[in-house]
């Protein structure tokens, strides 16, 4: 059978009014005749009762004494409490629907609570709902392991559970409804003149969402990338196309698309650089450094490797630790926290000269100070103080006319 997946995030079900607009999406997918699997997130942001940050809230009063076990139950009940609100008002509508749990569903994840790795969907359950004609709704960023625990997929997991559904029933398409139009060239939330990008590669968005774009979970996009699954990136309060998601070769014969340098700019707060120099040029220096992170489980970015010493980041909550290790071993580490990662990310910057330039310049006009710096074939990433971090977004969208339709 020919199916949809549509998911609906948190601001897209938060309220009787946003639960109409999701009813308004479903009723019209259901005019194409496919099937449609709905999955839901938890209701709002926190604040809202059922929201998932609340329910983290509820527990955090008690010094987080909560096992991640039960953690993960009381984080599933968020997307449950969503299913069957939705359920409830489709029935209301005359449209049959059944709500499902991840693991109903057939989500089937390892046991690493609060981050659990989806291992196999069985859609057993799902797919005679489908042949009679149901909306099967299904709570998202959930599963369950081969024991029965109930598991969730990590913050903003909903997106990987629509991808993990259709990728198992071969959908056509997964419509991922979210609060904004489609995929921005930057977050609109800090960039004003974001522009929307009607067509971009798996690739493309993969690096985007890695780099901190959270308008979807970069493991959603590797699951429909394998699966070769088409995914947009839609509004759930307007009917515009929104943003497709498909293979690169696809994607650049499609209607909208740009040949580009730089695509989009992506960031992440929160971040701390750690120096260690050596006095005598210790050849063992860096083994030592990234040794001891590594036997504490404490995962480094932006790694510079010189001669005279070492640069990384760690992320804030790391940095005590990272600090005490270092000197714990006689080294005066220079810690500088709150910085943040600035990403300039375009499959078409690769051999392409002036980008770099172009970037310094965009950023010491600005007296925009950069802290350090990494690059790949598709990606620039820049460290700046966190009270940077909006300048230096909008000085690149600017440099690179990213706001500009075509580039
Ligand atoms: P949902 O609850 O629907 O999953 P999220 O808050 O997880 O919504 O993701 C949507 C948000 O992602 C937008 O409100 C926007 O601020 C943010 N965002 C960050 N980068 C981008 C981008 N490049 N394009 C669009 N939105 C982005
Ligand atoms: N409700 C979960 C979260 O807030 C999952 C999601 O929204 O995708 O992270
Ligand atoms: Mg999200």
């Amino acid at each position: 059978m020919n199916v949809t997946v549509q998911k609906f995030g948190g601001t897209s079900v938060s309220d009787e009014r946003s639960r109409h607009r999701v009813l308004h999406h479903i009723v019209r997918e259901r005019e194409t005749g496919r099937g449609l699997v709905v999955v839901v997130s938890a209701m709002g942001r926190r604040g809202d009762p059922y929201a998932t940050d609340t329910l983290l809230d509820l527990v955090r009063t008690n010094g987080n004494a909560l096992s991640d076990r039960e953690k993960d139950l009381l984080l599933s009940c968020g997307e449950i409490i969503s299913a069957a609100a939705l359920t409830s008002l489709l029935n209301a509508e005359g449209i049959p629907a059944v709500a499902l749990t991840g693991g109903q569903a057939g989500i089937i994840t390892d046991a690493r609570f609060g981050s659990a790795r989806i291992l196999e969907v069985r859609p057993t359950a799902i797919q005679p709902l489908l042949d009679d004609g149901k909306v099967v709704v299904v709570a998202g960023f959930q599963g369950r392991t081969e024991e029965g625990e109930i598991t969730t997929l990590g913050r903003g997991g909903s997106d990987t559970s629509a991808a993990a559904l259709g990728a198992a029933l071969n959908a056509a398409v997964i419509d991922i409804f979210t609060d904004v139009d489609g995929i921005l060239t930057a977050d609109p939330r800090i960039v004003k003149d974001a522009r929307q990008l009607p067509v971009v590669s798996y690739e493309e968005i993969s690096n985007m969402a890695s780099n901190g774009a959270k308008v979807i979970h970069p493991r959603a996009v590797e699951i429909a990338m394998k699966a070769g699954v088409p995914v947009r990136v839609r509004s759930t309060f307007s009917d515009g196309e929104g943003t497709l998601v498909t293979y690169s070769e696809s994607a650049r014969s499609r209607p909208g698309w740009t040949d580009r340098t730089v695509t989009g700019l992506a960031h992440f707060l929160g971040v701390t650089q750690i120096s260690v120099e050596s006095d005598q040029g210790a050849s063992d220096l860096q083994l030592q450094v990234f040794r001891a992170m590594a036997m504490n489980g404490i995962s480094v970015d932006l790694i510079n490797v010189m001669p005279s010493g070492v640069h990384y980041t760690v992320k804030d909550q790391d940095a005590d630790k990272a600090a005490s290790l270092l000197r714990d071993l006689g080294f005066r580490p220079k810690i500088r926290p709150g910085c943040a990662k600035v990403s300039v990310i375009g499959g078409g910057m690769n051999g392409e000269p002036g980008v770099m330039a172009k970037i310094v310049e965009a950023l010491t006009s600005r007296q925009i100070t950069i802290l350090q710096s990494a690059d790949s074939n598709t990606t620039i990433w820049v460290l700046v103080s966190e009270h940077d971090m909006a300048p230096a977004l909008e000085a690149l969208h600017a440099a690179f006319g990213l706001h500009l339709a075509a580039q």
